[in-house]
């Protein structure tokens, strides 16, 4: 196993924002990706990733009228470890509550949606994988678009959560798009690990940036750490902003 690459600030954004790499990466389009009369299958490790990774794809998916699934593997109660600020429990409640709250901001009407919790542990995915494949394919149809963490994001649980899907799409003939969520922390713009011929860049308006923030805000428990029990919080302000670029990126 690698050593873990979340560490730090990682790299920053003015470094991405200089990327003519980045700059440059051929632009898709929602329609494109989840034509009409297919779903879109979101699924994310923690209560959080969905928007993350995708709050811009969800809206545009929303005005589309697409069906979205959203399966939430994980209830996310393990960022906070040792905290008595954040114990478990709590954050076993509360994290799904603010995945609530962020989609509701990001305007996602209530009918288009349907969310699934997994129930799967926080951090730990990796070890119930065969499940966790078995699980999403009973969930999956042929014409289903998925969108998941990218395999090699560098989160032991996104990386489990990639390779789920993957192969349950894959036993389904369902398709497949990967999302880099902690990639924007530890890769830089010429990292050869991350695979940018595969990269597509799906462009956001202001508006669909905003509200992708105002979401991102929702998530307090991630926004906050725990001084007393030495944590920094999840979604520091470098790491919040990096998030937040005019667009997303998937991988085809
Ligand atoms: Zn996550």
């Amino acid at each position: 196993m690698r050593p873990n690459p979340i560490v730090g600030q990682g790299t920053p954004l003015h470094q991405w924002q200089a990327s003519t790499r980045l700059a440059e990466l051929p632009v898709v389009s929602v329609e494109q990706l989840v034509p009409e009369g297919h779903r879109a299958v979101i699924i994310a490790p923690h209560p959080d990733d969905e928007v993350l990774g995708c709050g811009g794809l969800m809206q545009v998916l929303a005005t589309l009228e697409r069906p979205i699934q959203l399966i939430s593997v994980t209830d996310g109660s393990a960022s906070h470890p040792g905290s008595r600020r954040w114990p478990v429990e709590r954050l076993s409640v509360v994290r799904p509550q603010e995945s609530a709250q962020a989609l509701h901001r990001l305007g996602l009407p209530l009918h288009s949606l349907k969310w699934l919790r997994a129930g799967f542990a926080d951090s730990e995915v990796a070890a119930r994988e065969a499940q966790l494949a078995a699980f999403i394919q009973r969930y999956l149809k042929a014409t289903d678009v998925v969108f998941t963490t990218w395999r090699e994001d560098g989160h032991c649980d996104h990386e489990a959560v990639g390779r789920a899907s993957a192969q349950a799409a894959h036993a389904v003939g369902a398709t497949l798009y990967e999302l880099p969520v902690w990639t924007w922390h530890w890769a830089t713009p010429e990292d050869s690990q991350v695979p940018w011929h595969r990269a597509r860049k799906i462009p956001m308006t202001p508006e669909a940036v905003a509200r992708k923030r105002h979401a991102i805000h929702a998530f307090a428990s991630q926004l906050e750490g725990d001084p007393q029990a030495g944590l920094a919080p999840v979604l520091a302000p470098y790491v919040v902003e990096r998030l937040l670029q005019p667009f997303e990126v998937v991988f085809v």
